[in-house]
């Protein structure tokens, strides 16, 4: 049985969207056996459609071409389940990892169900983030799996949903698989840059920020021929394109045992700490110096919020950003921060002094 802590990192996931017929089954796989670091064959057997009339897989019937591909090449495979029938089908096929989708892991309905279909199974796990970011049906859907006692359990970041056209098809939204890391230390997450990109041309950019920032492997859609996919064809790769961006990626380990660099290091962040200690003494004096005025425009009655003071703290500061070389985005969110806090504060000494007159007017 995989053991994802143990696992020899990254671990690389690969195989189509869905099975679609024999033949792509057992070509994809002869085709990607070699890849290094191929640790999992993956393909969709029910596919969750958005809206009907498209193709929904092949059911148990794509099963047997998925034991092909563990008898033939030797490789372990996993597929999507999401009701408890899928559960017993991928139990009675042997099927090695089985992967909760997007879908699913947003119902605790289903979550719960397919939990209570797994209780006293060991397979190995895999969960997908919901559609949409709300982190806590993620480490729900975890703790639903710990607690029925699946002690292999893996999460994959794929991205989430969002209503305005980007240029990925999910927002990745890194910093919620990194504070899934935070709340579970030991969880091995992977990344699945294929349904965030949803085109073939991202998945260099977004493998390598996932490897950079520590994340313990990919899943990536990769089909013989991507052209005739019935499902996310933009999104897939050939086994020979796979093999060459795999081959291109830098793969980081987490810590250096150079005692130089972890010296240097150490110096580095020890300086970061005294610029972060002054920075929030710097913040302190700006959030005064702001109460003062709140004051000061509470006894001439007027507003907290100043357009044409706001524009120019703005365009100023985005203006000073730009010789710094400062990212102009980040400066703006900065600033947008400070200001709603300065709202917030000045907001607050003005409801006071309304306090105050209702009060007076009572007496
Ligand atoms: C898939 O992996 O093909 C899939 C349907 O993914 P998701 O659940 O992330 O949409
Ligand atoms: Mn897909």
């Amino acid at each position: 049985m995989i053991k994802f802590s143990e696992h020899t990192k990254p671990i690389i996931i690969a195989g189509p969207c869905s099975a679609e017929s024999e033949e792509q089954i057992l070509l994809t796989a002869k085709q990607i056996k070699n890849i290094p670091y191929l640790s999992l064959f993956r393909a969709g057997i029910w596919k969750p459609r958005t809206r009907p009339g498209h193709f929904e897989g092949y059911g148990e019937t794509a099963l047997q071409w998925i034991q092909q591909v563990k008898k033939e090449f030797n490789l372990p495979v996993c597929i999507e389940v999401a009701h408890p029938h899928h559960v017993e089908l991928a139990v009675k096929y042997n099927i090695d990892v089985i992967w909760i989708g997007a879908r699913t892991t947003t119902n605790p309905f289903s979550v719960n169900e397919l939990s209570l279909a797994l209780k006293g199974i060991q397979i190995p796990v895999m969960i997908k983030n919901p559609m949409h970011p709300e982190i806590k049906l993620w480490i729900g859907a975890i703790e639903r799996m710990k607690n029925i006692g699946i002690s292999e359990i893996a999460a994959i970041h794929r991205g989430f949903y969002y209503y305005e056209t980007d240029i990925y098809r999910n927002k990745p939204l890194w910093q919620i698989p990194l504070e899934l890391k935070t709340i579970f230390p030991d969880l091995t997450i992977i990344c699945d840059p294929s349904h965030i990109a949803g085109k073939k041309e991202y998945l260099f950019e977004l493998s390598q920020k996932a490897l950079n920032l520590g994340l313990d492997g990919l899943m990536i859609e990769t089909h013989f021929n991507p052209s005739i996919a019935l499902s996310d064809k933009q999104q897939q790769l050939t086994p020979a394109e796979l093999h060459q961006m795999l081959s291109q990626l830098k793969f980081l380990d987490p810590h250096s045992n150079d005692p130089l660099f972890n010296n240097t290091l150490q110096i580095l962040r020890q300086m970061i700490d005294e610029i972060d200690e002054e920075l929030l003494n710097l913040i302190t004096k700006r959030l005064n110096l702001i109460s003062q005025i709140a004051h000061y425009k509470k006894e001439h009655q007027v507003t907290a919020f100043q357009l044409s003071r706001w524009k120019y703290i703005l365009q100023s500061r985005k203006k000073l950003a730009k010789e710094l070389h400062i990212n102009e985005h980040f400066i703006h969110q900065l600033l947008a921060l400070l200001h709603e806090e300065s709202i917030n504060i000045q907001n607050k000494i003005l409801n006071e002094q309304k306090k105050e007159s209702s009060q007076h007017q009572k007496n």
